[in-house]
C-alpha cells in the first residue's frame, strides 16, 4: 500500500526506520529486535541504502522481506550520489518489480574521507533532482528528508527550506525530519516551511539516545544540536551506556508526547536497530496516544497547531 493511502487512514502515523545488517551474527540480532517491533504493527517500516556501511543489495533483500514475505509497508530508501541515470532506472524497475509502492528519495552523501561531494554529470546533484527524474517515469509514493536545524551544507534554514520547497514541488509526497533533540527546532521549522508553501506532511524523526559516544558522533556528522542540559545528565555516563539509554528513553518520551499531543501527524523512529528503546517508549506512550487521538478527532488543523 502506499503510505499517502495510510495517511488517508491513519491521522497519525508511527514508523520505523532499520538499516540492512552486515553479516550473519549482526542478522540474527537484527531479526530478535525487528521481531520484536514489529509486534507493535507500525504504519510502515522503512530500510536505509548505502547508509552506516551497509551494502545496497542489502537493502533491496531486506525490503523485499519486509514487503513480501513478512506483508509490511516498507519504504525503500534510495541515494543517487555517485549513481548514473541509468543506474537509477534499472534500481528503480527492480523495485517496481518487487511490487514496492513507497521510495524514500535522497542525494546522500560522499563516501568516507572525501569531504566535498564531486558534482555527478552523469547523475544528479540533490534530492529534489532525483525526487523529479522518478516522479516523471514510475508510480511510487515519494518521501524525502527534510532538516528542521537546516542542512549541515547549507548557509541558512531560509535557503534550506527554499530548496525544499523545490523537492517538494518536484513531487515528494511526504517528508520525514532528521533527528533533533529540541522540539522547538521542529515547530519552528513547520511554521516556516508552512509559510513557504510546503504543504505536505512533515514526519518528526526520533531517535532515543541509547549510546552517548555514537550520538555525539551523529550531532557533530548532521549538525544536530544536543540540548546543554541533555548533554550535562548524560556526560557523567559516557562509559555507562545502561544508564546513558535510560536518560535518552526519558528525554525522547517527553519529546514524543509533546509533538504528539500538540498535533504532529505521527513519529518515525530512527530504531538503529534495537527494540528496547523503541518498545519502552511505545508502551509508556500508549495511554497518550488514546487521548491524543481525542485531540485529532476534535482538532480540524492539527498540522499546524504550536505548542
Ligand atoms: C529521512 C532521512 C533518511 C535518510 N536516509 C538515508 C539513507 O538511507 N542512506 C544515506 O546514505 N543517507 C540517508 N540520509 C542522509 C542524507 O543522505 C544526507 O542528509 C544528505 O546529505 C542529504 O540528502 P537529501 O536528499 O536530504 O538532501 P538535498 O535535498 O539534496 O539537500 C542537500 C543540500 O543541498 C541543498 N540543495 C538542495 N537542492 C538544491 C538546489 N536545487 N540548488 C542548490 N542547493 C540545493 C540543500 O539546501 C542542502 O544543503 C537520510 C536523511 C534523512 C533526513
Amino acid at each position: 500500500m502506499k503510505i499517502t493511502d495510510i495517511f488517508k487512514k491513519q491521522k497519525r502515523t508511527f514508523s520505523f526506520e532499520f538499516f540492512p545488517p552486515k553479516d550473519y551474527q549482526t542478522a540474527i540480532k537484527f531479526g530478535i529486535n525487528a521481531g520484536q517491533l514489529m509486534k507493535l504493527t507500525p504504519s510502515f517500516v522503512s530500510v536505509t541504502y548505502g547508509a552506516s556501511g551497509s551494502t545496497q543489495t542489502n537493502t533491496f533483500e531486506l525490503v523485499d522481506l519486509f514487503h513480501n514475505e513478512l506483508g509490511f509497508t516498507c519504504m525503500a530508501h534510495y541515494t543517487c550520489v555517485n549513481a548514473t541515470r541509468e543506474k537509477i532506472a534499472y534500481d528503480m524497475r527492480v523495485l517496481q518489480d518487487m511490487g514496492i509502492e513507497n521510495v524514500m528519495l535522497i542525494r546522500g552523501d560522499s563516501p568516507k574521507g572525501e569531504p566535498l561531494l564531486k558534482p555527478n554529470p552523469c547523475g544528479f546533484n540533490y534530492g529534489s533532482d532525483l525526487v523529479k527524474f522518478v516522479r516523471e517515469r514510475y508510480d511510487f509514493c515519494i518521501g524525502a528528508g527534510a532538516y528542521p536545524e537546516k542542512h549541515i551544507e547549507s548557509s541558512s534554514l531560509d535557503k534550506d527550506i527554499t530548496n525544499l520547497k523545490i523537492k517538494v514541488d518536484a513531487g515528494a509526497d511526504f517528508l520525514i525530519t532528521q533527528m533533533f533533540f529540541d522540539n522547538k527546532y521542529y515547530w519552528d521549522f513547520l511554521n516556516k516551511a508552512e509559510q513557504q508553501g510546503i504543504k505536505c506532511r512533515i514526519i518528526p524523526g526520533i531517535i532515543p539516545i541509547t549510546n552517548f559516544k555514537q550520538i555525539k558522533k551523529f550531532s557533530e556528522l548532521t549538525g544536530t544540536r544536543i540540548p546543554k542540559k541533555l548533554m550535562t545528565k548524560l556526560e557523567p555516563y559516557q562509559d555507562n551506556p545502561k544508564e546513558a539509554a535510560k536518560i535518552g528513553i526519558d528525554h525522547a518520551l517527553i519529546q514524543v508526547s509533546d509533538l504528539l499531543n500538540n498535533g504532529a501527524l505521527g513519529i518515525h523512529f530512527y530504531t538503529l536497530n534495537k527494540s528496547t528503546a523503541a518498545i519502552k517508549l511505545y508502551e509508556s506512550l500508549s495511554q497518550d496516544f488514546k487521548d491524543v487521538k481525542m485531540l485529532f478527532e476534535k482538532s480540524l488543523t492539527p498540522h499546524i497547531a504550536k505548542p
